[in-house]
Parts: structure tokens; sequence; C-alpha cells
């Protein structure tokens, strides 16, 4: 059984009636790019670019960092590549940055809050990432939306960013395409007027979750609240996937949602376009795919519309695996 699951980590990720997706990996160095690409990763999804900045002892350089994106870009080839803007704050901590001590750090000076009040630190980290752009398919992210302004002023410092480099004679992929993170829930809320801007979403279960819910992702006290299931989170994720195709753009997803065998199904019938997860889930998402329907699981979620607690959802999803596989 274990030879015939590893089969599937080189598949397309296809339903039984013709509907494909994009199954990408998350990684959070460049080494683990190749090791994504070994366990039948197309894409990255989100690159946690944070790390690089966590395992020094200063701000890395605009050299050092265009390396490691370029490393990530060279192992992945033509694929696509989403590298994500620093998400430091909330339990990530830099040394060097000295960041007050916070009653609440998820939600305060966090992501896109951060860079957008140290513009150095954003200038220097989309130049690095707009030049390996030159080397392949990358894309930008910014996490932890929460406002159109928020979106509209880290736009318009990639634009400064990229006439400069063009000013300079520098190389880069001038239709790069830039999205955002749906992880707060104004953002989910909002997807409609977000989708007439941005070229792309991925949704963060791991922080929709926490805020959608208020429950802190790192308690263990309250982890029997944490659930992506929860009818209200897929009432969010359905309300951007939705959003996101009238306005015809693509959602990804790149919290720990896409890598549930369990809520796979559920994906599926929302028709989410683009799946990162944890290099490891990966041949077992693409095995559930092959097992069913476009159809079947739009069915599925009509019925799991119609449920109002996290434990009918869970039951009705585990009823719909077991029949499958
Ligand atoms: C998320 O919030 O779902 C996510 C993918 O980002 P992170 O886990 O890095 O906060
Ligand atoms: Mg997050």
């Amino acid at each position: 059984a274990l030879r015939q699951l590893a089969a599937f980590a080189f598949q397309p990720a296809v339903t039984m009636d013709g509907f494909q997706v994009e199954i990408a990996a998350n990684i959070g160095t460049p080494t683990e790019a190749k090791l994504a690409l070994e366990q039948g990763a197309e894409g990255i999804g989100l690159y946690r670019t944070e790390f690089l900045f966590m395992n020094e002892t200063q701000m890395p350089s605009e050299e050092k960092q265009f390396a490691a994106y370029k490393q990530v870009v060279a192992v992945m080839g033509k694929r696509p590549v989403i590298i994500r803007t620093l998400d430091i704050g909330g339990d990530k901590e830099l040394p060097y940055l000295s960041l007050p001590k916070e009653m609440n750090p998820f939600l305060g000076y966090r992501a896109i809050r951060l860079c957008l009040d140290q513009r150095e630190l954003m200038v220097t980290q989309l130049r690095a990432i707009l030049r390996a752009s030159a080397f392949g398919q990358v894309k930008i992210m910014f996490p932890m939306i929460a406002s159109l302004e928020e979106w509209r002023q880290a736009k318009l410092i990639l634009e400064e960013v990229k006439i400069s480099l063009t000013k300079e004679g520098v190389d880069f992929d001038p239709s790069i395409e830039v999205g955002i993170m749906v992880e707060v829930p104004s953002t989910a809320i909002l997807a409609a007027q977000f989708a007439k801007e941005v070229d792309f979403f991925s949704i963060g279960t791991n922080d929709l979750v926490q805020y959608t819910l208020a429950v802190d992702r790192m308690n263990e006290k309250v982890s029997y609240l944490y659930d992506h299931l929860h009818p209200a989170v897929i009432s969010l994720v359905k309300n951007v996937i939705d959003a996101s195709h009238r306005a015809g753009k693509w959602t990804g997803m790149c919290g720990g949602m896409a890598g549930d065998p369990l809520a796979a199904p559920l994906l599926i019938g929302l028709g989410l376009d683009e799946w990162s997860m944890v290099a490891g889930s990966i041949k077992k998402v693409k095995q559930v795919i092959s097992r069913v329907t476009r159809q079947e699981c739009q069915e599925l979620l009509h019925d799991v519309m119609q449920l109002a607690t996290t434990d009918e959802v869970r039951k009705k999803l585990e009823q719909f695996h077991k029949i499958k596989n």
C-alpha cells in the first residue's frame, strides 16, 4: 500500500472527471526546495523568507537575500515560486530588530505592518526578489494584509522598486504576479474588493483559523477549539475562492488545511486552484484527489454548507473519505 501511495507523488493532481489542480510545497529554506521536488511538488506555493532573517545576527544584505531566492528559483526551473515577504513578529522574533514586547503579539506589530513601517527593509527585500525573478517564474506575496490600504501601499513600494531597478538597468520580470495572503477575516470578507486589484490570493488557514475563531494557534489549552473545519472558516474560504473566480483570478491555499486529506474533497468542490503544503503530504493529497469526481465534491460541498458545527462537518467528511478510500 505504501508503494502504491508513493506512485502518486509524480502524478498530476486530477479528479476522475478531469479537474486538475496544482500541488505545491511550503518551504522555509533553499535546501528544502530540492526535497520538495523529490516529493512531487509542482511549484513552491509559500517560501517563508523569515527563516533567512531569523538565522542571522544582523539584517541579511540584498546580495545575501538575492543568492537565497535565486537558489530556490534555480532548483525549481520553470515551476512557479511564490516568495512571501518578511512575516516577522507574532511568535517569530528578530533579535537585531529589538521589537517591543507586546501584550498581544499576534494582533500587533507584525508582518506587513512592520515592513510598511520599516521601508528600507521592505525595499531591500523587494529588490532581491525582483532580481531573482529574472531567472524563473517568481511571484510575490504579502502576508497579513488586513485592509486595501495596506495592499495599495505595499504595491506602490513594489512599483517604485521596479522603477529604480529599470533605471539601474537591472533585469527582472516586469510582469511578475503579485498577490496577498488571506489570513485575516477582514480580507476574506472583502475578497471581492481585493480581487479587482491583486493577481492572486493564497489563503493562510493557520492564521485565518486563529483570527476567525479567536483561538491562539500556539495555546494548547484552547487547541481543542482550533479547527479549519469550523463552518465559519469554510464559509470564508468559499467567499475568497468564489470572489477570485468571479474576477478571473486564481486562489491558492498555503495553510494546514491544504494538506489535510479529509478537507481535500471539500477544496475540490470549492475549486481551489493551487494547493501548497508540507512536502510530505503531497502524495497523499494527490491520491485522494485521484479518487473523486469534481461533481460529487460539489455535491458534498453543498451538503457541508448546510451544517452548523465543526463536529457535523468532520463527520460528513469522514463518511465521504471512508467511501472513497
Ligand atoms: C498561515 O497563516 O496559514 C500561513 C501559511 O502562514 P504562517 O503559518 O507562516 O503564519
Ligand atoms: Mg500566517
